[in-house]
């Protein structure tokens, strides 16, 4: 039987990603926007607390079992900033843009360029789901001050993989699903609802 589950986002791209691994294992995801939900505040200081507000306001909303997630970059040298606030490092309005060039800026002085995507999926059966599903994924890189590739969003043209000498921005979505935070955590997820 096929279980209906929301996404507590309405990223047409991650609704697709997710959908690819979830469709198998018998979940048909909607996206939150499919209900008129609106967005949840994103106000804590962790990516598990956003993610758990997320989702239990996507269920409490639809009355559907619920998957969020949140992400963001952690670079090491600046005591792993932006990490959460990733999303406006640069202020509002949101820009991929300034948000590279402030850490690009930020890292200038710093000789570690070391960086790592991190994301955390919650999966709510309910909105008051005592147990939620808690998985992650970690992605290791460097900030590079060149941007390269048009793939991908965010840091990903500055996100530079030393062991394939490109950036995130250059790999195709399967093979940046592959390895990327993202899809580690849904992997992760997936062996834990299984
Ligand atoms: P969210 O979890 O979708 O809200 O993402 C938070 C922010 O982290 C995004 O707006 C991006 O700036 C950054 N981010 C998260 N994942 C990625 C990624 O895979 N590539 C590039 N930037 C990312």
């Amino acid at each position: 039987m096929t279980q209906r589950l929301v996404l507590a986002s309405n990223n047409a791209g991650k609704l697709k990603e997710f959908s690819e691994i979830l469709g198998p294992i018998g979940f048909a995801l909607h996206a939150q926007g499919e209900f008129d939900v609106p967005e949840a505040e994103e106000p804590h200081a962790t990516f598990v607390e956003n993610a758990l507000e997320k989702a239990r306001h996507a269920s409490r909303l639809t009355g559907l079992p619920a998957l969020a997630d949140d992400s963001g970059v952690c670079v090491n040298a600046l005591g792993g900033a932006p990490g959460v606030w990733s999303a406006r490092y640069a202020g509002e309005p949101k820009s991929d843009a300034r948000n590279n060039e402030r850490v690009i800026a930020d890292l200038a002085e710093h000789a570690d360029k070391s960086a790592y995507y991190y994301c955390v999926l919650v999966y709510v059966r309910h909105a008051d789901d005592p147990q939620p599903v808690i998985a992650d994924g970690r992605w290791n890189g460097e900030i590079s001050a060149t941007a390269r590739g048009t793939g991908g969003f965010g840091y990903d043209p500055h996100f530079y993989l030393p062991q394939l000498g490109k950036c995130a921005a250059e790999l195709s979505p399967a093979e940046k699903n592959a390895l990327s935070h993202r899809g580690q955590a849904l992997r992760a997820l997936v062996e834990k609802l299984r």
